[in-house]
């Protein structure tokens, strides 16, 4: 069974209606590559950077993050692979950096911001990473980006840092995407402005949530305010989508929504270009997809954008998702 389930996960992924859905992995540590794999990922979506960091009483040295990297990279082909720049600050804490408490982390010193404040720990990251580039389809995501002077600050460093490189005499590949994520609301009201500058989205439902809702993803007494179904959320999905199409680039989804099975056909109707989740949701989204029709999903889609709650858009949502069981 398990064998038979194993090659069930290596076919495409089609809705009934021809449409070939990508369906990616997330993973927090190289040794979840394999994984990934088994359950039949055709792409990392997201690669958190953060284990290098975590849990450690030193920063990982540029030959550390490389060899990390490149083993990803080697061990996904041609498949792409995004990895997303170091996401500390905020609730995950580095021993080593000796960063001071704040009061809301969350709208704190994190993510892009703390890179910005401290160079060289970008810079060794990106050093890394492109002379990773040569073992595979390396995309580079940055996090948190909240405006456009954060992400023309990045592209900046990226293109500073292959120069130092080849002037070392090192090979770097020659085109590298990049891209963000789109998990703050001033990023998704502007997406066709990002779009014009960078060459993939990916959507973080999981923060873009927290910050549309003003919510804290992590906080039990406010869970039930914590919605994938807020018609807030659910319009500056569709912004960033349409942003994206707009300028012609690709938009993914790594946040938790893209592995709700209730999710999948609104997403579908919405245009999403790719699906990134944990392995363990994939072969449930690959068991729903096959059932679907995609312009019954953009019906789908059109519906709900006349919804005013969740809990209505949840009900309808989960009332298609039973037609197709
Ligand atoms: C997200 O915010 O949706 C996301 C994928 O990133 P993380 O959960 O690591 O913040
Ligand atoms: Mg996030």
């Amino acid at each position: 069974r398990k064998e038979k389930r194993q090659r069930l996960a290596q076919l495409p992924c089609r809705t009934a209606d021809g449409r070939e859905i990508k369906l990616y992995g997330n993973i927090g540590t190289p040794g979840e590559t394999e994984r990934a794999l088994i359950c039949g990922a055709k792409g990392i979506g997201l690669l958190r950077s953060e284990f290098l960091y975590l849990s450690r009483d030193r920063i990982p040295r540029e030959e550390e993050q490389y060899q990390a990297y490149a083993s990803v990279l080697e061990a996904m082909g041609d498949a792409p692979v995004i990895v997303r720049t170091l996401d500390i600050g905020g609730d995950k804490e580095v021993p080593a950096l000796g960063l001071e408490k704040e009061e809301n982390p969350f709208l704190g010193l994190r993510a892009i911001r703390l890179c910005r404040a401290e160079e060289e720990l970008f810079t060794t990251q990106i050093r890394a990473l492109l002379r990773a580039s040569e073992k595979g389809n390396l995309h580079i995501m940055f996090p948190m980006i909240s405006s456009l002077e954060e992400l023309r600050w990045a592209k900046e460093r990226v293109g500073q840092c292959r120069e130092q490189l080849i002037r070392e005499g090192i090979a770097v590949k020659n085109k590298i995407p990049m891209g963000i994520m789109v998990e703050i609301p001033s990023t998704a009201v502007l997406a066709e402005a990002f779009a014009e500058e960078c060459d993939f989205f990916s959507i973080g439902t999981n923060d873009l949530i927290q910050y549309t809702l003003a919510v804290d993803r992590g906080n039990d007494k406010v869970s039930q305010l914590y919605s994938f179904y807020h018609p807030s959320v659910l319009r500056l999905i569709r912004y960033t989508i349409e942003g994206a199409h707009e300028k012609g680039i690709p938009c993914g989804m790594c946040g938790e929504a893209a592995g709700d099975k209730k999710m999948i056909p609104l997403l579908i109707g919405l245009g999403l270009d790719e699906f990134s989740m944990s392995p363990g949701s994939l072969l449930e989204a690959r068991e729903v997809i096959p059932r679907l029709d995609s312009r019954e999903c953009r019906a789908l889609a059109e519906q709900i954008t006349g919804l005013k709650t969740a809990a209505e858009t949840e009900q309808l949502l989960d009332g298609y998702l039973k037609k197709k069981e």
